[in-house]
């Protein structure tokens, strides 16, 4: 087609729009671009004219994409939406692009017109108006990134593409509002989307989805090449901000999901990234998460077990109970005590394990309160049992470190020991030794003056942790509870006898007692009898059980 078809003045008028403007014919072929697509897409219009528009085309869109805008075209004559193109230097860039049809000297053409919707400064045109951009940063807005992300993930044959999202949230962004008010708060926001479109390259997209809250497509075809990024943009956040002289330093947590190894569907690409920006906030914030299934499981489980625990725990008591597991005399299999384990049964998870949410319970301090029902459960057999008591055993108490320094946990404690003390039974607390390395002086002042009152202290799960020899002296301890871990070795052919007899002459050094915990076979019940260990509990004795006469019954070792 001639191009004459178009009079001077008309050109003039296509060639000053600051938009992109090409006319094609419908075979098609390219008959006129305006000066705005030679700068866009850096084809001169020597070049263009005469060939296809597929010369611009990034080969980031299959053929179905292609065919469904023809579809559209034809029945509608107008086809709006995001486009991946190729300028002439090889850069890959996203437009949006408009093409309608219009009839010139009775023959169909189509007219495209786009713009560079990447690059910041050709946002000249006020598209806030259009709802697809963010006025405050001018970022694109969440629409605006959900169609540039319907049309990367979307209608790909020959796919070369391989890119990440990333989900970007500020830390603590809502403490910087409050603190200096909105106004820096929207300044540090723009700066913000100055400082991460700085690290972005071209051809990657940025956007505002809301509040602190941003989302990118980065070209990167790795893992490695996605975690690099996330350290490049957690480097340019080590400087501070500076609004009215002052500098401000604000830091991001960063999720990021893998085209097409997470997901190969828009929506589940931005949840999953942002599901692992969430873990990177739980992991301490101002780092990257790449997305990982596990890691999420094991989050969405603590989560559902964190929202039911706290119910739970204040509203519905009956669903907490409490099992005890004998201990014994290796020798002469005569109990000697009773550790109290505690239950819960949900009415929707189930009986949950305690190893699940006891530390869910210690992290989110709820353990005070669970110890109480703990306490109660107990309180309630011992008052109500409908058996004679022996006198002169144990019964042990599992106790957080942390709750120990709690105000009410002494009179607690001395509400406990009228109890046992009616039975002439001892109080003994077990400690986790992992809990003891966090809190040294405080707890063991703590320690000393329970211990003062007669209340015996032990160490449970002894080997897990980093106790050192001088440490645990200076520690008023009782009893170590040799961990099941240590005790597992002891049955193999070749059995590891090494650890728990050093453990084992440690302790008689220090006058301690020792239990060994877990025992769950002849063979071990014997080494540890030949190494001089005089208490045990485990499978092989008794499993946790309800509350009944049955708990007392001494074993016949000699079957
Ligand atoms: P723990 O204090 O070391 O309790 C012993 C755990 O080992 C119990 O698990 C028990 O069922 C299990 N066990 C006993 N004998 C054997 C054996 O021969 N083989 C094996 N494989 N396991 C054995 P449980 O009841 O699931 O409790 C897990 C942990 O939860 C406890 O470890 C304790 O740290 C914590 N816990 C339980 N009840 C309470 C409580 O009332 N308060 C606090 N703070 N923690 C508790
Ligand atoms: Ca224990
Ligand atoms: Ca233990």
């Amino acid at each position: 087609m001639d191009t004459g078809i178009l009079d001077r003045e008309f050109k003039a008028l296509v060639d000053a729009h600051p938009r992109a403007m090409m006319l094609a014919t419908q075979e098609p072929r390219i008959v006129y671009v305006n000066r705005a697509f030679q700068q866009v897409t850096g084809y001169d219009a020597d070049t263009v004219v005469g060939e296809k528009p597929s010369v611009l085309s990034s080969g980031y869109h299959g053929r179905d994409f292609y065919r469904s805008m023809w579809r559209q075209l034809s029945t509608e004559n107008r086809w709006e939406g995001l486009v991946w193109n190729q300028r002439s230097n090889g850069e890959i860039y996203p437009q949006w692009l408009t093409i309608y049809g219009v009839e010139v000297n009775e023959s169909q053409c189509y007219v495209g017109t786009f713009m560079d919707v990447g690059d910041l400064a050709a946002m000249d045109e006020k598209l806030a108006s259009l709802a697809y951009y963010d006025v405050l940063t001018r970022l694109p807005n969440r629409h605006l990134f959900q169609a540039f992300l319907e049309s990367r993930t979307g209608q790909q044959d020959h796919s070369p593409a391989h890119f990440s999202v990333l989900y970007l949230d500020l830390d603590f962004f809502k403490e910087v509002n409050d603190l200096h008010g909105h106004a820096k708060g929207d300044e540090l926001l723009v700066q913000v989307a100055q400082r991460l479109h700085s690290v972005l390259r071209k051809g990657d997209v940025l956007a505002r989805l809301s509040g602190d809250e941003f989302a990118a497509i980065i070209e990167v075809d790795s893992m490695a090449g996605t975690e690099a990024f996330c350290e490049r943009i957690l480097n340019a956040f080590k400087e501070p901000f500076v609004v009215n002289d002052e500098p401000h330093y604000i830091s991001l947590s960063i999720g990021a999901s893998l085209f097409p190894l997470h997901a190969d569907e828009d929506r589940s690409l931005l949840e999953k990234a942002d599901q692992a920006m969430y873990s990177a906030k739980r992991m301490g914030r101002f780092r990257y998460q790449i997305f990982n299934p596990d890691i999420n499981r094991k989050l969405l489980y603590e989560e559902t077990i964190g929202q039911y625990l706290s119910r739970s725990i204040v509203e519905s008591h009956h669903e907490f109970s409490v099992v005890y597991q004998p201990h014994y005399m290796l020798e002469s299999g005569e109990v000697t005590g009773l550790e109290a384990l505690v239950r819960w049964h949900h009415p929707v998870l189930g009986p949950v394990p305690p190893s699940d949410f006891i530390p869910i319970a210690e992290k989110r301090g709820w353990i005070a309160e669970l110890t109480t029902v703990v306490l109660q459960n107990i309180q309630v057999h011992l008052k109500e049992s409908t058996f004679r008591l022996p006198m002169g055993i144990r019964l042990a108490i599992n106790v957080s470190a942390r709750h120990m320094l709690d105000d009410g946990f002494v009179s607690e404690i001395t509400r406990m020991r009228r109890y046992t003390d009616q039975l002439n039974w001892e109080l003994e607390l077990e400690i986790t030794e992992t809990s003891l390395v966090h809190f040294n002086d405080q707890l063991s002042l703590k320690l000393a003056s329970l211990q003062e009152q007669g209340i015996r202290i032990a160490i449970d799960d002894f080997g897990t942790g980093y106790s050192s020899l001088a440490y645990l002296q200076s520690l008023p301890v009782n009893v170590l509870k040799i961990d099941r871990s240590f005790v597992a070795r002891l049955n193999q052919q070749q059995a590891d006898i090494t650890l728990v007899r050093a453990i084992l002459a440690m302790a008689h050094a220090l006058n301690l007692e020792v239990v060994a915990e877990g025992v769950e076979n002849e063979p071990q019940r014997l080494i540890l009898c030949q190494l001089d260990c005089k208490h045990g509990q485990g499978f092989l004795f008794a499993k946790p059980q309800r509350w009944s006469e049955q708990l007392f019954h001494a074993l016949d070792m000699d079957q």
